[in-house]
């Protein structure tokens, strides 16, 4: 007792006392007033009053199922859910103290690199990341590192500015990689119909400060798979004409996890000699929980070796390439857990009934005859549509203000140059979306249509025209 006693008193003399998580506060604190929203309180709260407060105000955000405007993974099974809570402590970066997540690191890029055909999926050089966005962000700095010490000669000069060649509808963390990195951006702007990069164009702007071309798998705006080989072969051509040779980054965020199960004989990947690097979302079409991603290099050649790190700092010696340093490594766990769960007839059913509900329900909409499909759902699950010819009542940012009403998010936005004259609304269908909640969307789309046919005209654009639509 007395022992007891004197640890207590020896430890108030250090100033210790109990750490708040492990006790109770006083379970009235907190509760007299509201909590501060904008500093810290000064005093400890109970667990669970803390839960609630901040349960409660969550329950404010969307109803994700009915989100048909992100990408991002907004399901997982239950024993993913498990796996990943008893993966929340560990630290992707911390290989030395994590070396099996580290291992299921490298299986998931060996998967990836088979899935891709590279040359030898041994060799492939790859990283997880924290999305599409970090992953672009690494390949283009390998493509400007490359095209930097091809051209040390003349770089850094005046002359000298590299550039990055493009399709306008390219996600926006290229035109944020050209900002951050101080490249310029040339891009091949849309044209009629053609709402993508056109091959021709894309190698008639490059030159010898071109550090690459990026080629979109498929596009963000409306779904459609760019034609990476014919751009690989325009390429080609430009060698042979001037011997420029200019590698191709291909960004699958989506499409590298779709085409590979649905459209086997599309060659877009590292069967094209010409493409260097593909990145894509693990928490898209790779169906995990945000944020995961993976950047793939062809060989060691495509990565330069000075951009790799190597810290000992955490014991070990592990090459790491990553603009993060410390990142949770549950999402690579439960990426290893759906690669095992599905395998490849897994992902293509998944896949292949996104594509089917996509197409069922484009067709649909284009039955209404209010509506004009620019796609149609048959490369990414994803389409774009329009108001159709005579429609003049309403436009489709009415149509997506009054679906948001039964709390159906579809956004509606304007396509960026030369067509900026059209707005549209894009529907992405993604596990979890059924064919049963896509005649639910059908039923409120048909019950909505009257009214808007009876308006005297379209109510005009929300104040700001941006919108979620970049996911
Ligand atoms: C979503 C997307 C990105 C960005 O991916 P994140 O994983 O959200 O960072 C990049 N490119 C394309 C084509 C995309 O669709």
């Amino acid at each position: 007792m007395a022992l007891h006693k004197g640890a207590a008193h020896r430890a108030r003399e250090r100033g210790i006392s109990v750490n708040p998580f492990y006790g109770e506060a006083d379970p009235l604190a907190g509760m007299t007033g509201d909590p501060p929203r904008h500093r810290l309180p000064d005093t400890p709260m109970a667990p669970r009053s803390a839960y609630r407060l901040v349960h409660d105000e969550l329950m404010l955000d969307g109803n994700s199922r009915l989100n048909l405007a992100t990408f991002v993974t907004t399901w997982m099974e239950p024993q993913a859910d498990v796996l990943m809570s008893e993966c929340q402590d560990k630290n992707m970066i911390d290989k030395d103290e994590y070396p099996r997540t580290a291992e299921l690191e490298k299986r998931c890029v060996r998967m990836l690199a088979d899935l891709w055909h590279a040359p030898d999926p041994a060799t492939t050089v790859g990283c997880s990341t924290t999305g599409s966005s970090e992953a672009c962000m690494l390949a283009g700095m390998a493509l400007k590192r490359r095209w930097a010490l091809a051209n040390a000669g003349r770089y850094p000069s005046a002359e000298a500015r590299p550039n990055l060649v493009m399709g306008a509808n390219v996600q926006v963390c290229w035109e944020k990689f050209c900002a951050f990195w101080e490249v310029e951006a040339r891009q091949v702007p849309m044209e009629g119909e053609r709402f993508h990069l056109d091959p021709a164009a894309a190698a008639g702007l490059c030159d010898e400060n071109t550090i690459g071309v990026v080629a979109v798998l498929g596009s963000t705006f409306d779904g459609s798979y760019e034609p990476v080989a014919e751009v690989c072969a325009a390429l080609d051509g430009l060698q042979e004409r001037t011997g420029l040779d200019v590698p191709v980054h291909v960004d699958g965020a989506s499409g590298a996890m779709i085409a590979p199960f649905l459209d086997e004989k599309l060659v877009w990947d590292f069967r094209l000699p010409r493409v260097a690097s593909i990145n894509t979302s693990g928490h898209k079409y790779g169906l995990v929980y945000p944020g995961v991603g993976w950047a793939l290099w062809r060989d060691r050649a495509a990565l330069p070796e000075e951009l790799v790190f190597r810290v000992n700092y955490l014991g070990g010696d592990m090459p790491t390439f990553a603009l993060n340093f410390s990142r949770p490594g549950a999402q690579v766990a439960a990426q290893y857990y759906t690669f095992l769960r599905l395998g490849r007839d897994g992902y293509r059913a998944v896949q292949r009934n996104a594509r089917e509900v996509a197409c069922r329900l484009s067709r649909h909409i284009a039955e209404t005859g209010d509506f004009r499909l620019l796609t149609r759902g048959d490369e990414l699950p994803v389409f774009a549509f329009t108001t159709a010819e005579g429609v003049t009542s309403f436009d489709v940012f009415d149509v997506s203000r009054r679906l948001r009403e039964r709390g159906w998010l579809v956004p509606a936005y304007t396509f960026p140059p030369n067509r900026e004259d059209l707005s549209v609304l894009r529907i992405v269908c993604r596990n979890g979306f059924s064919h049963d909640l896509a005649d639910l969307f059908l039923e409120d789309l048909r019950a909505l249509l009257p009214e808007l046919r009876e308006q005297p005209g379209p109510l005009g654009r929300p104040e700001s025209k941006a919108t979620a639509f970049h996911h």
